[in-house]
């Protein structure tokens, strides 16, 4: 076997392979990653990456025939490059879909775009009549309109995409390295002939932090979802209270573990003739506003849920906190500040008490005011 030197090694074909090779690894991952979230989310923006993934695997899979074979001809150097152009349009057609909608309008331009990359890249093909130089001249001229054109869209991407995306400090990072590299491609090509050695491995390098970076977008995209889905399952989408599930559930964990928690139950008073006079817009806007009042009375003392229509629920967990106190604070507050009143009732867990059991006698002391008068709080 030959004895092969450290610098052949780096800077040589074989690194230049291995490097590519670790490159398909990593985005081998990313793109699996994007497919299982296909699969399970439907969402068009992983179909875009997906597909420019693919791309991407086909690109870094001629590169490494051209390290291999350096007889390659420039048509297939050049097909990498249109590749890569593709592959650019695709993955930031695919980030602004991770965070829009994507409309009509969208697609127009999405089309747009792919149209002109093709028609940029048709420039390959035609060689103005004017242009006299030597045949290397005209062969590293052959293909620059189109890697200036990556420039042209990286500034796009800044410019269109960049405000309407989340975290857009990945992104900017991403775009950022992405110029760098092919800024150092361009000069090799067109000041060094493509053999300064230096700058070939930091453009095999640099590639690593942009994927590096576009994994780590894509699973906290993943995580920002999971968030999102986990958020609204529990919480009312109008008040933002928790949902009467999540409620029941945390109160049984409470009474499960004799935690000796209080529940305060309330009920807006004639609901629905407000309704009926100043209509249900009006009404919801009310409802939102009693939601925020129990919120902000609530938020570090207890969980509050939106039970049912217009029924609101605390469970005070605090035990320093005196549930009829708090209780008596919200209806003033709701008196004084709304243009409605409620009518509340609270019960204390004693042992041998379920939290159905506690939530229905808050229920039935809520009721007594009901029928007593209403605008008031009453104890079990
Ligand atoms: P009471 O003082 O006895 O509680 O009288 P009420 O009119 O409030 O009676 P009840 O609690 O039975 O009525 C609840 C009404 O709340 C019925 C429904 O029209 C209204 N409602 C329930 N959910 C919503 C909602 O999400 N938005 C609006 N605008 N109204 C709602
Ligand atoms: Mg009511
Ligand atoms: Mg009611």
């Amino acid at each position: 076997m030959n004895n092969v030197s450290f610098a052949e090694l780096v800077f040589g074909p074989a690194g230049s392979v291995f490097m590519y090779s670790m490159l398909i690894v990593i985005i081998a991952m990313t793109m699996l990653v994007s497919l299982r979230l296909l699969m399970n989310r439907r969402k068009i923006g992983y179909f875009s990456m997906m597909v420019a993934f693919i791309i991407l695997l086909v690109q870094y899979g001629q590169l490494i025939r051209l390290a291999i074979n350096a007889s390659e001809t420039d048509a297939s150097a050049y097909t990498a490059l249109l590749l890569k152009v593709l592959a650019f349009v695709l993955f930031n057609i695919g980030i602004y879909q991770l965070y829009n909608v994507t409309r009509m309008r969208d697609f127009v331009v999405f089309g747009f775009f792919i149209a002109v990359s093709v028609l940029v890249s048709l420039t390959f093909w035609y060689i103005p009549d004017w242009l006299q130089g030597s045949e290397q001249q005209t062969t590293l001229l052959r293909p620059l309109f189109t890697e200036l054109y990556l420039f042209l869209l990286l500034f796009l991407s800044f410019l269109l995409v960049n405000p309407r995306v989340g975290q857009n400090g990945k992104y900017q990072i991403m775009l950022t390295v992405y110029f760098t590299s092919h800024t150092l491609h361009m000069a090799n090509v067109y000041l060094f002939g493509g053999r300064q050695p230096f700058l070939m491995l930091l453009e095999e390098l640099i590639p690593f932090i942009f994927h590096i970076v576009l994994f780590l977008f894509i699973f906290e995209r993943v995580i920002e979802v999971m968030q999102a889905i986990y958020h609204s399952s529990i919480t009312d989408g109008l008040t933002k209270l928790f949902n009467r599930k999540y409620f029941y559930n945390r109160t049984s964990q409470f009474v499960a573990n004799r935690v000796p928690v209080s529940v305060i139950f309330s009920d807006i008073d004639n609901f629905k003739k407000l309704n009926d006079t100043k209509g249900h817009h009006m009404g919801d806007q009310v409802l939102k506003q009693v939601a925020q009042i129990v919120k902000e009375e609530t938020e570090d003392t207890g969980i509050c849920g939106r039970y049912g229509g217009e029924e609101m629920v605390v469970l005070v967990t605090d035990r320093t906190v005196d549930a009829a106190e708090l209780a008596e604070r919200i209806r003033t507050r709701v008196e004084q500040e709304s243009i409605v009143t409620v009518s509340m009732g609270y019960s204390h867990w004693k042992k041998g008490l379920s939290a159905d059991e506690l939530i229905k006698q808050a229920d039935e002391a809520m009721y007594q005011a009901k029928t007593t008068g209403k605008n008031k709080v009453i104890g079990f």
